[in-house]
């Protein structure tokens, strides 16, 4: 089975992921949700059930966890730069999460982006498909900030 490793983070370095996917990349199409929030960063999504994800905070003062539309899920994003990286949620203490492809280190060439509309799901279909599509392995490591 095909296995890349990519890696990425938000611009100061604050938020860094690891990722891996498997399949071809070039026939893996970013998922560009269509809410405002998403249309207002550029934000599209890749994530893989098959893969897995490692995001590591340097400092969680840092780290927005900002909440819309339904607020189920956290957007991860860096207080420092502003660059929005990912998308995390919680159920039954597992961590599910899809990274934003454009805070991909560059490299990869992705298949065209595909129009997706979650802010039209009821909640319990937006959680289906998140579990469907979403990181299931998925390790969230926030350090404390060094004031503490
Ligand atoms: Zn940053």
């Amino acid at each position: 089975m095909d296995l890349h490793e990519l890696s990425g983070g938000c611009h100061c370095g604050n938020i860094r992921f690891k990722l891996t996917l498997t399949g071809t990349l070039a026939q893996r199409h970013p998922r560009a949700c269509d809410c405002d929030f998403c249309r207002k960063h550029g934000a599209s999504y890749i994530s893989d059930p098959q893969g897995t994800l490692r995001i590591d905070v340097a400092d969680e003062s840092l780290l927005q966890k900002y909440k819309q539309g339904s607020g189920i899920a956290d957007f991860l994003i860096c207080k420092a730069c502003g660059v929005l990286v990912g998308v995390s949620y919680q159920e039954e203490g597992r961590v599910y999460a899809t990274v934003n492809s454009k805070a991909i280190d560059a490299g990869p060439q992705f298949a065209q982006e595909t129009p997706v509309s979650p802010k039209l799901l009821a909640t319990s279909k937006k959680l289906e498909r998140w579990q469907e599509n979403w990181f299931h392995d998925v390790v969230l490591k926030v350090n404390r900030s060094v004031a503490d």
